[in-house]
């Protein structure tokens, strides 16, 4: 251990603490104050190889468990994981920047993840279908898939994870995971709250490290059997092509462009409450950020007046410090992103309402920032900012708002604001997302299906259907002699 509770500087694989191969570590800095937090294993492909060797034969034990014993488990690290929140929280923080306040949702939801798949695990059921044979009996069983390999993003550095590893346990999957080098503690401490919750050594195994080195063999190695993955598109097309050599399953978390649209009907308060939370929440980093807002024109100038009000109300800072609604962002290649995105729109006749500019604390702060007169022509219709910036553009009529929200390759999330119903209904079918949220701006939750479409990307997270990634269906067709 080191520095914070929970800061450990090491790989765990088949139960033991250890470093790279060659010793080798790489930094790990806050983003906040660009301090170095501290140095973990740079391991790359033969780490790996060992990690999966022992998800392997941990399988063996952990696939045969009733699920009333892998339910106990994951009961008892969900309580772990609520027991040490503020140490969780404060680590999260440090390393990835959120508001404190955020950082303890993330824990909260991560604990809640788990306490979910631990009550699932208990309802995988088969299915007995009638014969078209009278000497013979159709069974259909689900088994757990093998060994996952579970790599996860710096937004969400937890609840990414706590969403595979939950379900992988309870179906009774075992796991190598590659946190992103970013926030790698996180994913660690996850490894000490799986001892203190008495899982098995080498059901959970989290290895750090050169990604090109460990996704490549995690994705070659013909012994794990699916990948799950969180981030971009570029990567995620990549890692489906890799695991394509051994016809691996796959989950893909990707990238989103998610329209926010705001009627003439709409009750602006709570539109600017929505807005709020989609857009500026982790300062702009989540897949689901509401990236374009579209207004219809009746409504546009009172709707940026009020969003504008709200944003400068914003308080930009540390994370730990108290009353800090938005950190910094992970770093300056983000930042660039922002600063690329602004100036693509002014150039082509978009104004600054507020905002603009990197924040005067300097790093990697940023202003809360809201562009108006954004047209479908500039960067930011087509391109995930992944940062806060809300561009403002206008609409005329409900089918034009739809087409230009679907106007895009992504379809991960969409939010819609209205007080009529036939057009909530009609937007909420017309929308090509996975998810939409109408009047509701903040809408992740456990108990209901996480993921996208189109090259969003597929499988669904949490909720009843998240145990399905994880597990095969079995025909079994008993002949009765
Ligand atoms: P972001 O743009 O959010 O950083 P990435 O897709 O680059 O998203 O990263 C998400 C995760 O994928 C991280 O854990 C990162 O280390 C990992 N990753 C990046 N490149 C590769 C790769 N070539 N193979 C496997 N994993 C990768």
């Amino acid at each position: 251990m080191s520095g914070l509770p929970f800061q450990r500087e090491a790989n765990l694989i088949g139960g033991e603490w250890v470093g790279a191969d060659s010793g080798a570590t790489f930094e790990v800095n806050n983003p906040a104050t660009g301090e170095v937090i501290g140095r973990v294993p740079n391991a790359g492909a033969a780490e790996t190889r060992r990690a999966v060797a022992a998800a392997a034969k941990a399988f063996q034990g952990w696939s045969r468990t009733t699920a009333a014993e892998r339910a106990e488990k994951l009961r008892k690290l969900a309580a772990a994981l609520e027991k040490n929140k503020e140490e969780l929280a404060v680590l999260l923080t440090t390393e990835q920047g959120k508001p404190l306040a955020e950082a303890r949702g993330e824990i909260a939801i991560s604990a809640a993840y788990v306490q979910w798949f631990a009550e699932e695990a208990r309802r995988v059921y088969g299915d007995t279908i009638p014969s078209p044979w009278a000497n013979r009996r159709i069974l259909v069983t689900r088994e757990p898939v093998g060994v996952v390999a579970a790599i996860t993003p710096w937004n969400f550095p937890s609840s990414m994870l706590s969403r595979k590893l939950g379900a992988a346990l309870a179906a009774g999957c075992t796991v190598v995971t590659k946190p992103a080098s970013q926030t790698p503690y996180s994913a660690i401490a996850w490894g000490l709250l799986a001892e203190e919750a008495g899982i098995p050594p080498g059901v959970i195994n989290i290895v750090t490290g050169s990604a090109s080195a460990i996704g490549g063999e995690l994705t070659a190695n013909p012994t794990v059997k699916k990948i799950t993955f969180t981030g971009s598109t570029e990567i995620g097309k990549m890692l489906m092509a890799q695991a394509a050599g051994t016809m691996k399953r796959v989950s893909m978390e990707l990238g989103g462009n998610a329209p926010f649209l705001v009627f003439d009907d709409a009750d602006l308060d709570a539109a600017v409450e929505g807005a709020i939370g989609s857009k500026y929440r982790n300062t702009g980093q989540t897949c689901v950020c509401a990236n374009r807002f579209i207004v219809q024109a009746g409504v546009y100038d009172a709707f940026a007046e009020r969003f504008a009000k709200a944003v400068r109300d914003l308080k930009v800072g540390n994370g730990l410090e108290a009353g800090v609604t938005q950190g910094p962002l992970i770093d300056d290649k983000a930042v660039r992103k922002v600063e690329e995105h602004i100036a693509d729109a002014l150039g082509k006749g978009a104004k600054v309402l507020t905002g603009g500019k990197r924040h005067a604390l300097g790093g990697s702060f940023f202003e809360p920032t809201i562009v108006t007169g954004v047209t479908p022509a500039m960067a930011v219709a087509k391109e995930e900012t992944f940062g806060p910036l809300a561009p403002l553009f206008r609409f005329d009529t409900e089918e034009q708002a739809i087409a230009m929200a679907n106007d895009t390759e992504f379809g991960l999330a969409a939010y819609a604001y209205t007080r009529d119903l036939g057009r909530a209904f009609r937007v909420m079918e017309g929308l090509q997302y996975g998810q939409v949220g109408i009047n509701a701006g903040v809408i992740t939750t456990e108990v209901a299906p996480f993921g996208g479409v189109k090259e969003s990307g597929m499988g669904r997270e949490g909720s009843k259907y998240g145990l399905d990634d994880y597990l095969n269906v079995k025909y079994g067709c008993l002949g009765l002699s």
